[in-house]
């Protein structure tokens, strides 16, 4: 499904209908968000590598998923034209269980855009910062050779990153997985996730002299938690040039299927998996719903946003957030009011049920880590103990009903007794 759209005319539209209908579904609102981003010039295989994703995650045997043929997801073809700039997102959230027990979804992004001229650069920036700052896991597809480019690009894109995230202890974003395509020097570097690490330290901790160059590296080290790297094969030529190739394996050369083998579990293997967290705190999809708002708005004119403006949101939706949570915990600590099988309280009893859930809420608010200065916070909090009374007007209005209730039954519990 696209959920992000550029205007052309230099602005970017976000499909909230599309995106809601992922994001917010029952069973996915709650629950942690895993969300796997491939970033990229176009026509280097992005789609191509997602749609083996999809393929590796729904196959019924993974030691085998490679051969099973899986209906088409992402739209790869071979030719010259590309697709419309903007984000798309795998329509069926996958689910996981992670090593550590908890359930999970797996969001699977793709991306789409060009850096070959000047109109299209900042669009493509923008889908870059936008699904670096929005993803786990962001995918940065390169073909034939790391170049002093890419690394100036990835620079360009996490700026906006770095500086919205600037004010938090942790690194702004997660996990960089640096993936070259037809890699050509295999008798240099091994192919794999060996041979990658090893191109990732030469790239960014070997000493060159040029300051400008180590200014780069070291922004990049900082914007991220982990860097990995890992080489792949040509494909081979069904896979690179034919309009015919249809994606089985038996098309594709035997190196690459082996490496491609190696690569899946390398990123989707469950202890591999890690959730979508802002700023320190875990994201679940319905968070993630308010974040993508959040931004989305941010670049919905042609100018690229201030830095201080995305820093001001993110601190916003991270603030909301955390409310949020908060309320939802007063609520499930109050909701016994609305079960059948509990009787009515007194009223100083209800009143201490309620003080003792919302000072816990309050709690559980101003210890999570936030962002933004502690004005903002401190709206947040009033506005919360607020929406608290308002619910516990709520709550007492069931408590009265469930009481008069109760009154009735009994009473005609009794006339029941003087009828027999
Ligand atoms: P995207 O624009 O980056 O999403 O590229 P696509 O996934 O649509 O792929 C563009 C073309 O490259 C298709 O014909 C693919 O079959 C082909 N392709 C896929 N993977 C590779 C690869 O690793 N190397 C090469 N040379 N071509 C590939
Ligand atoms: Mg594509």
């Amino acid at each position: 499904m696209q959920i992000l759209t550029a205007s052309g005319k230099g602005g970017f539209v976000l499909d909230s209908k599309n995106l809601k209908s992922i994001l917010l579904a029952d069973d996915i609102i709650d629950k942690p968000a895993v969300v796997i981003s491939v970033a990229g010039a176009f026509r280097k295989g992005k789609s191509f590598l997602l749609d083996m994703m999809l393929r590796y995650l729904t196959a019924s045997d993974k030691s085998n998923w490679i051969h099973e043929q899986s209906q088409r997801g992402f739209p790869w073809r071979s030719g010259f034209r590309r697709h419309t700039t903007g984000i798309l997102m795998w329509s069926k959230p996958i689910p996981v269980t992670l090593s550590n027990g908890t359930g999970a979804n797996i969001l699977l992004m793709d991306t789409q855009g060009t850096f070959d001229n000047k109109s299209t650069v900042h669009e493509s920036s923008t889908v870059f910062a936008l699904s670096t700052l929005l993803s786990s896991l962001q995918i940065y597809n390169i073909t034939g050779n790391l170049q002093n480019d890419d690394l100036e690009h990835l620079q360009l894109f996490t700026e906006y990153g770095r500086l919205a995230l600037d004010d938090t202890s942790s690194k702004p974003f997660q996990k960089l997985l640096i993936l070259v395509r037809d890699w050509q020097y295999a008798h240099e570097l091994p192919l794999g996730a060996g041979g990658g690490s090893e191109l990732i330290k030469e790239w960014l901790d070997t000493p060159t002299g040029k300051k400008e160059l180590e200014k780069v590296r070291t922004h990049i080290r900082g914007c991220f938690g982990q860097i990995e790297g890992f080489l792949l094969p040509h494909p081979g030529q069904n896979v690179a040039s034919s309009p015919n190739f249809t994606g089985s394996s038996a098309e594709m050369d035997t190196v690459f299927v082996e490496k491609l083998n190696e690569l899946m579990p390398q990123i989707l293997a469950p202890e591999k998996m890690t959730v979508k967290s802002i700023a320190g705190n875990s994201v679940t999809a319905g968070q993630l719903f308010t974040f993508f708002e959040t931004y989305a708005n941010l670049f919905q004119s042609d100018k690229l946003p201030k830095p201080k403006n995305i820093m001001q949101a993110t601190a916003e939706a991270n603030n909301m957030a955390a409310a949020q949570d908060a309320k939802t915990q007063y609520i499930k600590e109050m909701e016994f009011l609305h079960s059948d099988d509990h009787p009515s309280l007194e009223q100083t009893e209800l009143l201490g049920k309620h003080q003792e859930a919302s000072e816990k809420a309050m709690k559980a608010f101003t210890d999570r880590k936030k962002m933004g200065d502690w004005k903002l916070s401190e709206n947040y909090r009033l506005r919360l103990m607020k929406d608290i009374e308002e619910w516990y007007k709520f709550a007492e209005r069931a408590n009265n009903t469930k009481r008069q209730k109760e009154r009735l039954n009994a009473e005609n519990h009794n006339l029941g007794l003087i009828g027999t």
